[in-house]
């Protein structure tokens, strides 16, 4: 069987020979649709009338699974032209950037995902950024000079792969040239020439086992990112009144002043402890006392001002901060209390006869607390 895309990357369009295999699946002549193989996800189209909904390989055969039967017979086929591109123009980016790791850095490419978003590449050596943009810099230099990407074909054994093509094909094996940067046995599809990328951009890296993986986008892909990007840093500028360099330097800044803020906040909130509970409203149930008092008190305080409320009154408390409960009692009512709670206002928590430390779904007030108690 001829695969179209491998000599023809740019027809997305042709008639078929469809011969039906079981039910909705089919195998066509010439593929023009790529398979889900190789890291490379599956093309979309339609065969006639039918929608191709699944693309793989198995025993060597490429079945085409539709969203109905087909007869036998000739159809003209369409692959999804957009999708091919995206997913054509990030694997052959990753040709491009592996060819690149290697020349620059020595790195070996043990790992390749090419998404529908974002695409990955694992090397076998840890890398630093500074290295990345190199590596990103060689790959747009390769884009820009738009070098044909050339597909021959060879004996399996003369192949260097960065993939496993067993059960792909049998004695001959196609070799994807970049003009003097990379030649490699590959089953992909590719875009006919590097400058139909357009964009590379390397986004994130992250340490794996001995080596990395990078993320990177491509194409259209790369320029949706890099104005999310832009744009977000455009905000981050106004807001700090800064420019991108200064920015790091002062959202650092900016956090270290949060954190002595909510310390002294915490400090502050500490020392008002004792306040808060004489400030609190004292109802008797059942000749049962339970303090009742709702401030805008930090969760770290909540459970500890509720102790010392229940112990000053010998009874029982309730603190309410937000959505945040907190229930103690000196006589191991919390539980029971929390319960008769919970049986009008939706909420969670855990904790004992003596601590009930919950979450309400929404803010409430002393005086619905107090009708619930009353009832
Ligand atoms: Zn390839």
């Amino acid at each position: 069987m001829k695969r179209l895309y491998w000599t023809n990357p740019d027809i997305y369009e042709t008639e078929v020979e469809l011969t039906v295999i079981d039910d909705n699946q089919v195998i066509i002549d010439p593929i023009i649709f790529h398979p889900n193989e190789g890291g490379q996800p599956a093309d979309t189209g339609t065969i006639g009338s039918a929608k191709v909904i699944n693309i793989e390989t198995v025993s060597g055969r490429i079945i085409h699974t539709l969203d109905k039967a087909l007869a036998d017979g000739k159809y003209p086929a369409c692959v999804n032209i957009a999708q091919r591109r995206n997913s054509a123009g990030s694997h052959t980016a990753q040709h491009i950037i592996s060819s690149a790791a290697t020349r620059l850095f020595g790195l070996k490419t043990s790992g390749v995902h090419i998404g529908l978003e974002t695409n990955t590449i694992d090397f076998d050596k840890l890398i630093d950024w500074s290295q990345i943009q190199k590596i990103e810099q060689m790959a747009m230099a390769i884009v820009s000079e738009n070098i044909v990407i050339e597909t021959l074909f060879d004996k399996p054994e003369n192949a260097d792969s960065r993939f496993d093509l067993s059960g792909i094909e049998t004695g001959m094996i196609r070799i994807v040239k970049i003009g003097d940067y990379d030649a490699n046995a590959c089953c992909g599809a590719h875009v006919a020439r590097t400058g139909d990328i357009g964009i590379i951009r390397i986004i994130d890296s992250e340490k794996r086992k001995d080596g990395c993986r990078i993320t990177y986008v491509a194409g259209g892909k790369a320029l949706e990112f890099s104005q999310v990007e832009t744009a977000t840093l455009k905000e981050l500028r106004k807001l700090y009144k800064c420019s991108t360099a200064e920015l790091a330097s002062l959202i650092v800044k900016s956090m270290d002043n949060a954190r002595q803020l909510n310390k002294q906040v915490d400090q502050l909130q500490a020392s008002m402890l004792p306040g808060l509970v004489d400030s609190a409203e004292i109802i008797a149930i059942d000749g049962h006392n339970i303090g009742i008092l709702s401030d805008n008190i930090s969760p770290r305080h909540i459970m500890k001002l509720a102790g010392m409320l229940a112990e000053k009154i010998n009874g029982s408390s309730i603190i309410i901060s937000d959505t945040n409960i907190a229930i103690n009692s000196q006589t191991s009512k919390a539980r029971a209390i929390f319960t008769r709670i919970q049986q009008t206002i939706n909420c969670k928590g855990g904790g004992s006869d003596t601590a009930i430390n919950g979450k309400l779904e929404k803010p409430t007030t002393i005086q619905s607390i107090k009708q619930i108690l009353a009832k």
